[in-house]
């Protein structure tokens, strides 16, 4: 919810994987490319997340159960995401992938097992990219990390990200010099899609990346 809204838990008020839509959260990501005429589609194996954007801002959703349940199911996500993208061409897509936080969950973070699903992973992504038009931009990140079989405190372990981002209008083979963090991300995604960012999100466009 931070990473698509641009504020800190204390202001959209989603602290568990139990929230239930109530009071309206601000404004995020796909409403606003959604007001702004773009077509968006979520794609994901995790249920918690039908609530990351309100109703009648999505134009295709496809959920399929199995981040916690069946190991292959990345895959399948990867497949229908392959399928709907080349069809439909949606201006922005959300594609997430449940199985490595399911992983450290069962086997540990960084374990052996973690990091051979990891890889395992890698590969669904690799299949999403293949089918991308040439002049897609892709940003590929996670919203958490973790220690042990856990994560949630503020350990770096559990605070640090990968953030990767490229396109035509990406400056190539760059290590970014600030600091990213998930607020940071739909600031620079509407830069990206051309639509106006609010004046109440908290992060900010990570212009270093753009050539
Ligand atoms: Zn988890």
């Amino acid at each position: 919810m931070s990473l698509f809204h641009s504020v800190p838990p204390h202001r959209h008020g989603v602290t568990t994987n139990e929230w239930e839509p109530g009071a309206e959260p601000l404004p995020g990501l796909i409403e606003q490319a959604h007001a702004a005429g773009l077509r968006c589609a979520a794609l994901y194996n995790w249920e918690p997340l039908r609530n990351i954007s309100r109703l009648g801002t999505l134009d295709f959703a496809y959920f399929r159960n199995g981040a916690e349940t069946d190991a292959d199911s990345d895959h399948l996500i990867a497949r229908e995401a392959t399928r709907y993208l080349a069809d439909a061409r949606p201006d922005f897509a959300f594609v997430y992938f449940g199985t490595v936080d399911t992983a450290g969950h069962t086997f540990g973070w960084m374990s052996a097992a973690y990091l051979d699903q990891l890889a395992y992973v890698d590969q669904a992504l690799g299949i999403v990219l293949d089918a991308l038009p040439p002049d897609a931009t892709v940003l590929v990140q996670s919203d958490h990390g973790g220690h042990d079989y856990n994560h949630g405190t503020d350990v770096a372990e559990d605070m640090t990200i990968p953030w990767m981002i490229a396109g035509p209008t990406i400056r190539q083979g760059y290590d970014m010099q600030i600091e990213v963090s998930l607020l940071d991300t739909a600031p620079t995604l509407a830069r990206i899609l051309n639509v106006p960012i609010p004046a109440h999100w908290e992060g900010r466009c990570a212009e270093e990346i753009f050539a």
